[in-house]
């Protein structure tokens, strides 16, 4: 009756203030984190399938929360991007990220580092100046850096988007399109922007072995970034079988947990020396 659709009412708006009252709570914890420097950038092995070596790492940030323990991004990332603090985040990514390809090099290997950006850093007037600045004060080449955008991103915001790009590609860095085949977007901003790799999403790769429709979407999205003159890593690999079918169908590069989950810097760098 009308007293229960009052309750249910009360109840749904409660929970609606729980859920607010605890992304405010998010948002000022992560503006302490930002401060007391609890966020640690984790690297994830790209391998290149041509020579089977260790090319690149993709950067993916975890905090380590004084209470919590290791937070995924999938925990206040969303939240930082509902605020500017992911602007902020994404600045302490970008040095960071320059800090480890310096280190890296220092010990004798050129591994590029790949780093994801939100829509809200595309759009950051000083996004460019920022990157520039980090690669000039910790001098790393920007060959070695990459930007992972998705999709969305390049479509929402195309000409933003083309005019970042194609600076940070006059200044050496490559670019590539994150979870790629997820966006509902049309593929006309493939060939209109500047653009060198395609990262196949990892929903296409889990049942590749077993499912003829992801078989034929792998080998499609290949011959097409090939024929675009862009390269294919593959992300989410998880199985020799896996791993094969994208060898035997010339993917350039992979990613998953067959060769390693997202680590910390000296695990990193033991993986490199084996
Ligand atoms: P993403 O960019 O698609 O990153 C790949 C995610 O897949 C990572 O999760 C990685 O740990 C996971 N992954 C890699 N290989 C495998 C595999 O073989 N199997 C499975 N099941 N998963 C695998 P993670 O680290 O939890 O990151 C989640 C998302 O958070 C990222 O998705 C990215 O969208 C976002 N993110 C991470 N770091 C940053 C950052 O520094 N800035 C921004 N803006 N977003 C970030
Ligand atoms: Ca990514
Ligand atoms: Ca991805
Ligand atoms: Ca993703």
């Amino acid at each position: 009756g009308k007293k229960s659709n009052k309750n249910s009412l009360q109840f749904y708006s409660q929970s609606m203030k729980d859920a607010s009252h605890q992304a405010i709570q998010i948002e000022n914890e992560l503006r302490r984190a930002i401060e007391n420097d609890e966020f640690e950038l984790f690297l994830q092995p790209i391998v290149n399938l041509a020579n089977n070596k260790i090319e690149k790492a993709e950067a993916l940030i975890r905090w380590n929360h004084p209470k919590k323990g290791m937070v995924g991004p999938d925990k206040f990332i969303p939240v930082a991007e509902k605020s500017e603090l992911i602007i902020a985040i994404g600045e302490w990514v970008i040095s960071r990220a320059c800090q480890l390809v310096k280190q890296i090099n220092e010990l004798g290997y050129r591994i590029k580092i790949s780093m994801n950006l939100s829509s809200a850093q595309v759009t950051d007037r000083n996004l460019f100046s920022y990157l520039h600045t980090c690669v000039n004060n910790y001098q790393v080449d920007p060959y070695l850096l990459e930007l992972e955008v998705t999709e969305g991103v390049l479509v929402d915001d195309y000409s933003v988007a083309n005019k970042l790009l194609s600076k940070v590609r006059t200044i050496g860095m490559s670019v590539s399109v994150d979870d790629f085949g997820t966006g509902y977007s049309s593929l006309s901003y493939l060939k209109q922007l500047p653009l060198d790799f395609i990262k196949i999403d990892r929903s296409f790769i889990k049942d590749i072995v077993s499912d003829d429709n992801d078989k034929a979407i792998v080998r499609a999205v290949i011959a097409m970034a090939h024929n675009l003159n862009l390269c294919v890593i593959a992300e989410g690999v998880e199985t020799e079988e896996q791993l094969n079918f994208l060898t035997d169908n010339s993917c350039n590069s992979v990613q998953g947990y067959l060769f390693s989950r997202p680590v910390k810097f000296t695990d990193f760098i033991e993986l490199l020396q084996h």
